[in-house]
């Protein structure tokens, strides 16, 4: 098994919903994202997938995150912008931006700080995510 990682920063607001603590209060971060791919066979160009298609992705969800107050966005309409849930929507995005039916998310990282992260494992019971099409 092959696995890829590219790591991606953000910068945003949030404010968390239902939690005692604090953030519940409106504050920012700076999150680090450190993305994973996993394949069990490489391409024909001997690579898991290209990395330059991989960072233009993983950057283009960046964008729909950065210097945004996360609560307002689609994504997090109805549920907490936890450094949880950012790590699986950028699993979820990813999953979607990487067509190759070999190559899967195996996991998502959010840093929220230099010592505190959540990670996110997609459903890897089944071949590909059918569950999204
Ligand atoms: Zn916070």
């Amino acid at each position: 098994m092959f696995e890829l990682k590219v790591v991606t920063h953000f910068s945003a607001a949030h404010q968390l919903k239902a939690f005692r603590g604090g953030c519940e209060t409106l504050h920012g971060h700076n999150w680090k994202i450190e993305a994973y791919v996993m394949s069990d066979a490489l391409g024909d160009a001997g690579v898991v997938v290209d990395f330059r298609e991989l960072k233009a992705a993983l950057r283009s969800i960046m964008e729909t995150l950065d210097h945004s107050f996360l609560n307002d966005l689609p994504a997090f309409k109805d549920t907490s912008p936890s450094s949880e849930n950012i790590a699986r929507y950028v699993a979820d995005q990813l999953a979607q931006r990487i067509p190759d039916p070999r190559v899967r998310v195996s996991r998502v990282t959010a840093w929220e700080s230099e010592n505190a992260c959540a990670t996110f494992y997609p459903n890897t019971g089944t071949a590909g995510r059918i569950s999204h099409l």
